[in-house]
């Protein structure tokens, strides 16, 4: 069934300016994507609440407010970005919100059905932007890099050094960082030169764990 989602998508907007989420391209981006495609028809009627959602096999799409947060912190206030590398496509819902705020994104799953799915999604929204890669992202994608910002949407218990090193001068990688589920925290790594990189921590967050290896 078709439902009309232009009200619940403006209460959520409204939402999230309330929660802090201040910059405009990010609100416009969030604006512009239908999160109820995102999510099976069960889930769909819940897609503007701020909640996370199951999205099969043990994962989840994470609440609006984490998207926008994470959107917001990865743009580092600028408007707009050339590459940006997404780690843990998921739903392809995150994949799609960077769509429309920069030039090229990099997709990396390691279960090759979820990538399928977005796939599938985002060429039924015309979102042509988006590269996809089959593969374990613990190593980020070395062949694409340097990024201008890398997003990680599972939790590793450290920081991987792979993905420092495929930042851009620049750059940022936004991770949660731990083990504990509800205690992991939101971290920022700039690379501020080639050797140095500068790390803050924000939000404390609750994502489902960065897993090695690919599966089907
Ligand atoms: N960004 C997603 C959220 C997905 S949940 C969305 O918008 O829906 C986290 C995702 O990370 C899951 O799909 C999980 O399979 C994936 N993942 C976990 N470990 C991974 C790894 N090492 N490499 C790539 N993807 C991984």
């Amino acid at each position: 069934m078709q439902r009309d989602y232009q009200w619940a998508r403006r209460a959520l907007l409204d939402r999230l300016e309330a929660q802090g989420i201040s910059t405009p391209a990010v609100l416009t981006a969030i604006e512009e994507v239908p999160r109820e495609t995102f999510v099976d028809e069960v889930q769909s009627v819940r897609a503007y609440e701020d909640c996370s959602l199951p999205i099969g096999q043990g994962q989840t799409l994470s609440q609006p407010y984490i998207v926008a947060r994470m959107t917001e912190l990865v743009m580092g206030g600028e408007t707009r970005l050339k590459r940006v590398l997404e780690v843990g496509t998921g739903s392809g819902y995150q994949a799609a919100v960077l769509s429309q705020l920069c030039q090229t994104v990099f997709t990396v799953e390691r279960i090759g059905a979820f990538l399928e799915q977005a796939r599938t999604r985002h060429r039924y929204l015309g979102l042509l932007n988006i590269r996809y890669m089959h593969r374990d992202g613990f190593k980020g994608w070395p062949s694409q890099a340097p990024f201008d910002g890398i997003l990680v949407t599972a939790a590793p218990d450290d920081v991987p050094l792979e993905l420092k090193e495929q930042l851009a001068v620049g750059g940022r990688l936004v991770i949660p960082v731990g083990t504990q589920a509800g205690g992991q925290k939101l971290t920022v790594i700039t690379r501020l030169a080639d050797n140095e990189y500068q790390t803050r921590w924000y939000d404390l967050v609750s994502f489902v764990p960065l897993l090695p290896g690919e599966l089907a």
